[in-house]
């Protein structure tokens, strides 16, 4: 899927419509030293590991939704967005002004 990289969507701050450059959130660096990742190393996967519980068709989806930051070009206001569920999102350099 692509996107382009400015959209005009309505912003939080300025409650009118404004253009708005797209980014793509991606995972940050693994902190080992993380309150909850040194209780999954003391504890590691006890249980069922939420298996039996959910859906079987929850687990079937390859897809995932990403993770879109969306700045506000008039008062540089950050707000999150997830876009459609896709395999491969790609933000092209095409831009409003
Ligand atoms: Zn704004």
């Amino acid at each position: 899927m692509k996107l382009p990289s400015q959209i005009k969507k309505s912003c939080l701050r300025c409650k009118t419509h404004q253009i708005h450059n797209l980014k793509k959130i991606t995972k940050g660096k693994i902190k080992p030293m993380k309150w909850s990742n040194r209780q999954k190393e003391r504890y590691g996967s006890r249980g069922n590991i939420g298996r039996y519980s959910r859906n079987p068709c929850e687990r079937v989806k390859l897809s995932k939704r990403p993770h879109i930051l969306l700045t506000c070009l008039n008062c540089n206001f950050n707000s999150n967005h997830t876009g459609r569920r896709n395999k491969k999102l790609e933000i092209t350099k095409k831009k409003l002004i």
